[in-house]
């Protein structure tokens, strides 16, 4: 446990990597007169003083005024980690209040000049706090070129941008599991929304708003994404071209497509139903392959219910004995043959 009172739940997460910079939505204070910043249609970056000779390089690989980029990373792995999204009140300099709408979780006392977390009840409608949403990420091309491990933090002040963005690293989450291991794309674009009207509140405006989107990067989402959740999913067998990507989980074969595939086998190679499930629970015992066709159809129940051809191949080499490997890497290649010409392999 560490020493209470060091760090505090509701600081912003990643906060053992350096942040570079800070990605802004609007223009900065001092462009604006004292004015109220206007929003602007790309990302102002603003470096920390100790990494701002990297701006060069982030113009080189971002240009100067950057709408969207591929590949960011996250720096944890469930959204409430990932991103931070609070009601903050601050001086010039200072953080003077946070909290939830709710309840206060931290506040500045002038008398002890320190800050206290001690819970307060939240002002509610005349609470002075506004809506800040705090998203680390990892560019890894940048990371890349300079070799500095830090983050740079996206900062939102709309909360439809809050809502989009947790909206989206909770899908994922769910579907995914891990965020820390998954590339997104992030990026700002024009929307209409609908606001309330400043002359008459009792009706709405549409209005057109720069805001962000994030979604799982294409690459990960054909390769990796899909091949898991279609390995959870009972028909999930690869309807064409390859096995789609490693899966995270070994799944058991669902019972209905087993069926129907041991059919499959038995027409194809002419094996009965029964010896392929002896093969299986041969292996599920942890007995030995002897290298029959059974065993080697077994090993391809296995393999589609892994969507993994390397681990099958793998189990295919240490259960088969040696002079038995190639005939049974040919089932198991004219299975995935079979499969990536959709033959007639039932659905
Ligand atoms: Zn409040």
């Amino acid at each position: 446990m560490p020493v209470q009172g060091i760090f505090n739940e509701s600081d912003s997460p990643a906060r053992g990597l350096p942040t570079l910079a800070v990605l802004h939505k609007g223009a900065s204070k001092e462009s604006s007169n004292g004015g109220m910043p206007p929003d602007l249609p790309y990302f102002r970056i603003e470096f920390k003083p100790q990494f701002a000779h990297l701006r060069p390089i982030w113009e080189q690989l971002y240009g100067k005024e950057p709408k969207e980029f591929a590949n960011v990373l996250l720096t944890a792995g469930t959204s409430d980690q990932a991103f931070s999204f609070w009601k903050e009140q601050w001086s010039a300099t200072t953080l003077l209040k946070r909290c939830d709408g709710v309840t206060v979780v931290r506040h500045w006392e002038p008398r002890t000049g320190k800050y206290s977390d001690e819970p307060q009840a939240c002002a509610g409608a005349g609470c002075k706090c506004k809506m800040v949403g705090k998203l680390p990420l990892i560019f890894p091309e940048f990371v890349r070129k300079t070799g500095i491990l830090g983050v740079i933090t996206l900062n939102t002040t709309s909360l439809e941008d809050v809502i989009t963005i947790d909206k989206a690293l909770r899908s994922v989450e769910t579907l995914w599991g891990n965020l820390a291991s998954v590339p997104f794309t992030f990026g700002r674009a024009e929307r209409e929304i609908s606001t309330p009207n400043p002359k008459d509140p009792s009706t709405r405006l549409k209005v057109k708003k720069s805001l962000c989107y994030l979604y799982v990067a294409p690459e990960f989402a054909k390769t990796r994404l899909l091949g898991a959740l279609e390995g959870e999913n009972a028909s999930a067998l690869p309807s064409s071209g390859a096995p789609a990507g490693n899966a995270q989980q070994a799944l058991p074969a669902p019972s209905d497509w087993r069926d129907a595939f041991c059919q499959w086998c038995a027409d194809v190679f002419g094996v009965a139903c029964e010896q392929v499930e002896l093969a299986l629970a041969n292996y599920a015992n942890g007995g030995e392959f002897n290298g029959t066709k059974e065993e080697a159809i077994a090993a391809v129940v296995l393999l589609v219910a892994n969507y993994d051809l390397e681990q099958a191949i793998d189990l295919v080499k240490s259960k088969v004995p040696a002079q038995r490997v190639d005939a049974v890497l040919q089932i198991v290649t004219e299975y995935m043959n079979a499969v990536m010409a959709e033959a007639e392999f039932p659905e």
